[in-house]
């Protein structure tokens, strides 16, 4: 099972940069989001919020070990960035990084948050010194959503909440299971073909005089297990030829195909029965 740990930065509301609005409340907020999101799509997901710290190096070591003491294949570290004074020009978002191999997927979550919400794409940024990059021992990445001090980002920010959530799960999603969305849609394709190649009617010329009839007849032609069998019955009995079935399966079987067998099918029943009967 896919699985991964992340937190909010800092122990407590106002721990954190805070300005037009505050660091560690948002963090929160975009963890608990996040979390129910790969939750939602199947992930282990353990949520670490340090409520008991009181200083940043304490809670930097609580952090650190509280990831690390998870089974889990990706560290998250939620932040929101500062430069100090207020600004109504947009900053924007970044992701951090230490090991170089997770420099592209720093690249892409920043590049997807950007997409999503309009924040201005700061990219993958290397930071050889901090704590959490420095101290978890799985894959890690420290988001920093926008700038608490940016008043453009902030509206970006609260407006786009959402969006930017699912943009962090979805690419986290994509790192941890990055075979899952392929899967998923390949058995969506391969439902879809099945469904095609089965033979319709409604686009043939035949007339049902009765609607019960027609949806009895429906319901089978959705059933290709049982055109399956039914075909496989008439070549057993000799009364179709073998290649009907390479027809149903590359998916050329018309309904009117289908109308055809069945009445050859029978009409070799009556036949065989005749000839019972006629020796006896
Ligand atoms: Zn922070």
């Amino acid at each position: 099972m896919s699985s991964i740990a992340i937190s909010p930065g800092h122990y407590g509301v106002g721990t954190g940069a805070k300005d037009i609005i505050d660091e560690v409340a948002e963090a929160r907020k975009v963890v608990d989001r996040v979390a129910y999101l790969l939750e939602k799509e199947g992930v282990k997901v353990y949520k670490i919020v340090d409520n008991r710290s009181k200083s940043q190096s304490q809670n930097l070591n609580y952090l650190i070990s509280e990831h690390n003491s998870k089974n889990r294949s990706l560290d998250v570290s939620i932040h929101f960035n500062s430069s100090g004074n207020r600004t109504d020009q947009p900053l924007g978002t970044e992701v951090l990084y230490r090991d170089e191999a997770l420099k592209t997927f720093a690249g892409k979550v920043s590049q997807a948050i950007a997409n999503a919400s309009g924040l201005k794409n700061r990219g993958a940024k290397k930071r050889t010194d901090l704590a959490f990059l420095n101290g978890t021992k799985k894959p890690a990445i420290l988001i920093e959503v926008c700038f608490v001090n940016s008043l453009q980002d902030v509206i970006i920010y609260q407006s786009k909440f959402q969006e930017i959530c699912e943009a962090i799960a979805k690419e986290c999603l994509a790192f941890i299971a990055p075979n899952l969305e392929k899967e998923k849609s390949n058995l969506e394709q391969i439902e879809k073909e099945i469904q095609n190649n089965l033979p319709s009617i409604g686009n043939s010329n035949e007339q049902f005089t009765s609607p019960e009839l027609k949806k009895r007849l429906e319901a089978i032609l959705k059933d290709k297990k049982m055109i399956e069998v039914m075909i496989q019955k008439g070549i057993s009995e000799q009364a179709i030829n073998a290649n009907w079935m390479e027809k149903l399966k590359n998916g050329s079987l018309s309904s009117a195909d289908l109308l055809g067998l069945c009445t050859l099918i029978i009409e070799h029943q009556i036949k065989k029965c005749e000839k019972i009967m006629s020796i006896g």
